[in-house]
């Protein structure tokens, strides 16, 4: 016969208190061994103290009741991994923080070029969208106009044509609302949170809702607002250097993070485009959002993986540098993308800040 112990026994061995035991057993991440019919008193196996221990330093990590419940499920190696990711999507999300509050700081305090609106900056810019030999539907949406460029690229099987679509919609009002200059990351936020709702307004067809990427960026002046989720990516070119100004949050990046996958072999994974964030209609997952200063000569570059994928980005670079009108940049980059195999759908958007 086995030995049990009751839930304070238990309890102290795991250095855990009765209730938070019982919180657990509430939530579905510990089942206690044997439930007392009469008296209803939980009862616990020895061999339950190590995943007791696990779930209560999950739980000071803060994460979320649903991973902690899905690692609880896993052999050890694979938690180990899970938890590696877990931290290094924290991470990622705690740098993207860290850059708003210092903007936030440098603004409030009146220091710094962001107080400077420049509002003798122009834009040009283009955007297109295509469908590629291959795919027969076209899940990517770009658009890009005085204010605005973004990018989506819809989940496939998912109504995603539809997300993509209805997500950057929902963004265009913000060409013609009045946006005060010191709420431009607000009034995007906003209108993500508006996409979020078009997205849930779709009729579905599957279990899952239809889900897409999104990355978008809205201009006053000199400032930029971006707001960032999934795999869609914002790359600036200044100075002739192209910088990508997005995190991937799919489920390879976040291996080459962690070392355990080169950049090479990130890029031909077969679950390259597995997405560990993407805009749904249930609003539970929240963008990247961050400010930026543009300067006369940047060029953005908004593109979903489908370009990102075929074309190496010294490439990208090159061709961005190489061209004056943002249309023939456009151009150039969807074809190399074709030429180079893609067989995906391509969607980019260019604009450049000028004077
Ligand atoms: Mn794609």
């Amino acid at each position: 016969v086995r030995h049990l112990l009751t839930i304070g026994a238990f309890a102290r061995a795991a250095r855990l208190s009765p209730k938070a035991l019982r919180l657990y057993d509430e939530l579905g991440l510990l089942r206690p061994a044997a439930v007392d019919s009469d008296s209803g008193y939980r009862f616990y196996d020895p061999d339950q103290l190590e995943q007791a221990r696990l779930i209560a330093w999950l739980r000071r990590l803060g994460m979320p009741l649903a991973g902690i419940r899905r690692i609880g499920a896993l052999p050890a190696p694979e938690q180990a991994v899970e938890i590696a990711a877990y931290w290094e999507q924290v991470l990622a999300e705690t740098a993207e923080r860290g850059r708003l509050a210092a903007f936030l700081v440098d603004h409030l305090s009146g220091r710094g070029s962001t107080m400077d609106d420049d509002t003798t900056l122009r834009i040009r810019y283009a955007a297109r969208s295509e469908t590629g030999p291959v795919r027969e539907t076209n899940e990517d949406t770009a658009y890009a106009g005085p204010r605005l460029i973004a990018v989506a690229d819809g989940v496939r099987g998912l109504g995603g044509d539809r997300a993509s679509a209805a997500a950057v919609g929902a963004l265009k009002p913000l060409e013609t609302a009045p946006i005060p200059a010191d709420d431009l990351l607000g009034a995007l936020a906003e209108a993500v949170r508006d996409a979020q709702q078009a997205i849930g307004a779709i009729p579905g067809d599957t279990g899952q809702g239809p889900a897409t990427t999104l990355t978008a960026l809205l201009r006053s002046g000199s400032r930029l607002a971006l707001a960032h989720i999934g795999d869609t990516r914002a790359y600036r070119l200044r100075d002739g250097e192209l910088s990508l100004i997005t995190h991937d949050h799919t489920y390879v990046r976040s291996l080459v993070e962690q070392g355990r996958l080169t950049e090479d072999e990130a890029a031909t994974h077969p679950q390259r485009s597995l997405l560990v964030r993407a805009l749904t209609g249930t609003g539970d997952a929240n963008p990247d959002l961050s400010l930026h200063e543009a300067a006369a000569g940047d060029r953005y570059l908004l593109c979903s993986d489908g370009l990102a994928a075929a074309v190496p980005a010294d490439e990208l670079r090159t061709v961005l540098a190489g061209h004056r009108d943002p249309r023939a940049a456009l151009d150039e980059l969807i074809a190399r993308a074709y030429a180079a195999g893609a067989d995906d759908n391509v969607a980019a958007a260019v604009a450049d800040i000028t004077v």
